[in-house]
């Protein structure tokens, strides 16, 4: 606490004197909230691969998608060129209640690493949800209400997006069908609890109410689940009944379009204040944060306007980035979803059971995946005890405990500011706070008492995934 009593003195001093001082925290108002989503596709020269129709690998038409998503998400999905897209008033106001989102000056942080560079934050965790999800469950949710849908589907793992669709869903009064992780639904029930609360039906998965789930059963009886085979039985409850659609949290473009929410009010608050980020660091697993926060500053990248440094960070034992394949893959285990071009483990990758910090997807939104390939962007993958290392180390000083995802980013952060130390470099750091971790304290009472261990998976381990990969031509 100490290490921060001369930056808070120095504060004191500051609102007298040096005005333009950066403060804590740099919130917007509400008229500077932004209206329009950024959709980066539009300034990309190499767009993102389009999605297949399984069967017949032709680019699915909008007419197929339209089985499976709402109207207006499919003309999102789709839309390659517009860059400016409206966020609804009704979407704009449901925001308002917990956005505009700070961002945070790390002082404190800074302070402890005795770094001269500078560390900021976007803060995603301030809602219920706990995370950055709510910004697109809203915007999904809306259309479908707008539609006349009576409800959606969805799958969760650990159950931060089935959280965040819930509260959407019971704010516009539609049905919310979550397929939760067999897994999460027994070892997290407050999570469960929550999306309870607000009203969603909640079926553990694999379950004997979808086809896809029976089969997966009486392949793997005793099976405790897994995302990919989630979303098979979601998307089956969805196009098996009148008046549902599914709805995906992440990987989707039109769920990165909602996200860069966070980047534009990231950028916003920077340019209030002149500050020019040098990294900007997201950690990846489906990659809607990451390509959310960082959609503004690429946009300029692309324009050839500006130039960062941008991290992509995900799980060394789950790393698709770093060792998976660019190929067109399954984004489910049930194989009954259209095929994404990405970087991918395969569909029947499935991370070390010892892993507990999140992201663990097997695959990356086809636009990261083309910003990876293009190499505008770059990745690391890190061990999950030097994330929770991470993870404590900013939660002692910047009050916040954060999500184990989240964590991956803040690792890369410190490392980032600990170069800064020597080269005395005094470089500006973001990174996405993506939200909070209260409902992963199993993961932090195994770091805390020391058996939490790290897996790598050896090559002979990815060939299992890689094996799986469709034949695309
Ligand atoms: C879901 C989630 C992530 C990872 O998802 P992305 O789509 O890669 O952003 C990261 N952090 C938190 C807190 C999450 O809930």
């Amino acid at each position: 606490m100490q290490s921060c009593e001369s930056v808070v003195k120095g504060e004191k001093e500051m609102t007298t004197a040096k005005t333009n001082e950066i403060p804590y925290k740099i919130y917007l108002e509400e008229n500077e909230m932004p209206k329009e989503w950024y959709n980066v596709r539009a300034d990309m020269k190499n767009k993102p691969a389009p999605l297949l129709n399984p069967g017949t690998h032709e680019p699915m038409k909008a007419e197929e998608l339209e089985q499976v998503f709402c109207k207006e998400l499919v003309k999102q999905e789709l839309d390659n060129d517009t860059p400016y897209i409206e966020i609804p008033k009704e979407v704009r106001d449901f925001y308002k209640m917990y956005r505009p989102s700070p961002l945070v000056r790390a002082y404190c942080l800074e302070e402890k690493l005795g770094t001269p560079a500078h560390i900021y934050y976007k803060y995603e965790g301030g809602n219920t949800s706990g995370s950055h999800k709510l910004n697109s469950a809203i915007a999904q949710a809306y259309y479908a209400k707008k539609q006349g849908l009576k409800g959606v589907t969805t799958e969760t793992g650990a159950g931060q997006w089935g959280t965040a669709l819930s509260m959407a869903c019971a704010y516009l009064d539609l049905n919310c069908d979550v397929y939760m992780v067999k897994v999460s639904y027994e070892q997290k029930p407050f999570r469960r609890e929550v999306m309870n609360t607000y009203g969603a039906s909640i079926t553990p998965s694999p379950s004997d109410t979808t086809e896809v789930g029976r089969k997966i059963l009486a392949e793997h009886p005793g099976t405790t689940g897994s995302l990919g085979c989630a979303i098979s039985e979601a998307v089956e409850s969805a196009v098996s009944r009148d008046g549902y659609r599914y709805v995906l949290g992440s990987v989707l473009n039109q769920v990165l379009l909602h996200q860069s929410v966070v980047g534009l009010e990231t950028k916003t608050a920077l340019d209030k204040y002149g500050v020019k980020p040098d990294i900007i660091i997201g950690c990846a697993g489906g990659g809607s944060n990451l390509g959310g926060l960082i959609s503004p500053f690429v946009g300029e990248m692309l324009r050839g306007e500006n130039d960062y440094q941008i991290v992509a960070v995900e799980p060394a034992s789950c790393p698709s980035l770093t060792r998976g394949k660019y190929a067109y893959d399954f984004c489910d285990t049930g194989m009954v979803c259209p095929l994404a071009k990405m970087y991918t483990l395969g569909s029947g990758f499935i991370p070390s059971p010892n892993h507990a910090g999140g992201l663990r997807y097997h695959g990356m939104s086809s636009i990261v995946s083309q910003l990876y390939h293009d190499g505008i962007i770059e990745a690391r993958a890190v061990e999950q005890t030097e994330v929770f290392k991470a993870a404590v180390e900013f939660a002692r000083v910047e009050g916040t405990l954060p999500a184990p995802e989240s964590s991956h980013a803040i690792k890369v952060a410190i490392d980032e500011a600990l170069k800064c130390k020597e080269t005395g470099e005094a470089k500006n750091i973001v990174f996405g706070l993506t939200g909070t971790g209260y409902f992963d304290m199993y993961a932090y009472e195994s770091f805390n008492n020391g058996t939490m261990s790290d897996y790598i998976p050896t090559d002979e381990d990815l060939q299992v995934g890689f094996a799986t990969l469709p034949e695309v031509e």
